[in-house]
């Protein structure tokens, strides 16, 4: 904690001095981040601990800024959402993505990419459309494609973004809702939106062994979601004795460090080697 704490007032001073120095705003900061393509997708892999193979991966961005070094999602995601600048951001992680995975043969599997999507995208057909314009330039079939949509974020037009939803299912994209059960629109968005997946996060998934009372919070979303027949994915499963109790109750699908960290292309390039040889 000291040391992400440490990490971020160190890269604040940074930022600031940058900012000093070149009489930039953060806009400006980001903007030619984004033309200079410093923003790039890192992979957490998906097991499914059913068939014991791998289900896909969440792309993760990172912004590799020279003399900086890797800055966390956290640092500028809440900014650029804000901004509006998440949408050229996005379209950068696809663009990147579709050419890391072209390397490694991710077409010819049926695994999931699953890329996280502000509501703002959501409500907007045309913006929608220009990040599904590359994948149709790419040899990854839009079957293979997952969005996560965060339930602690609200949508300011549920109408439309239903519609999208709905043109999106058409084109069997899933529509994953992510981080259940830590926001406010939740289980409405699960039936105004008819979503058939969500993912447990990790706040739930890190309880298990303890007497908190958020581990009963995890056995209800589990059961929820079990009645509701979606298809459930935890997050941040660090230890044998957290995936354990999730597989007891039916969660195959499992993302966290016990798995893997979120890797660069070449990293997850070898580790999808790995898995093939195992
Ligand atoms: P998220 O969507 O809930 O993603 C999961 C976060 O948990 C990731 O943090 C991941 O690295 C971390 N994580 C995975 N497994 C474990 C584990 O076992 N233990 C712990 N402690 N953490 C684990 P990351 O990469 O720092 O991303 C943070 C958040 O930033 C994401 O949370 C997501 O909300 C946002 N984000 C990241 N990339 C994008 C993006 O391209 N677009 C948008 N809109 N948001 C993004
Ligand atoms: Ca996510
Ligand atoms: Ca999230
Ligand atoms: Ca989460």
């Amino acid at each position: 904690l000291f040391l992400a704490g440490a990490f971020i007032a160190g890269f604040l001073i940074l930022l600031r001095r940058l900012l000093i120095r070149r009489r930039l705003s953060l806009h400006a900061l980001v903007q030619r981040g984004i033309v200079k393509r410093e923003f790039i997708p890192y992979y957490q892999p998906i097991i499914n601990l059913k068939t014991k193979e791998l289900y896909g991966c969440e792309v993760l961005a990172r912004w590799k800024k020279k003399g900086v070094g890797l800055i966390s999602p956290m640092e500028f995601i809440p900014y650029v959402e804000k901004s509006g600048q998440i949408i050229p951001i996005t379209n950068l992680l696809i663009e990147k993505t579709i050419k890391d995975l072209s390397t490694i043969n991710w077409q010819l599997t049926d695994r999931v990419i699953s890329i996280n999507l502000v509501p703002q995208q959501l409500e907007n057909l045309q913006i929608m459309n220009e990040s599904l314009a590359l994948f149709s330039n790419s040899k990854i079939p839009v079957k293979q494609i997952a969005f996560e949509i965060t339930e602690r974020k609200q949508f300011e037009d549920l109408t439309i973004a239903s519609e999208v939803i709905q043109y999106l299912k058409t084109q069997g994209i899933d529509i994953k809702l992510d981080d259940a059960g830590t926001g406010y629109g939740g289980f409405s968005y699960i039936q105004e939106l008819n979503l058939r997946s969500l993912k447990i996060d990790k706040m739930f998934v890190e309880n298990i062994g303890t007497t908190d009372i958020k581990l009963s919070l995890l056995d209800s979303i589990i059961a929820f979601g079990k009645q509701a027949g979606m298809e459930m994915i935890a997050e941040g499963v660090e230890t044998k004795e957290q995936s354990d109790y999730l597989v007891e109750r039916d969660v195959y699908l499992q993302q966290g460090y016990y798995f893997g960290m979120p890797m660069n292309a070449e990293e997850f390039s070898i580790y999808n080697i790995e898995i093939k040889n195992k």
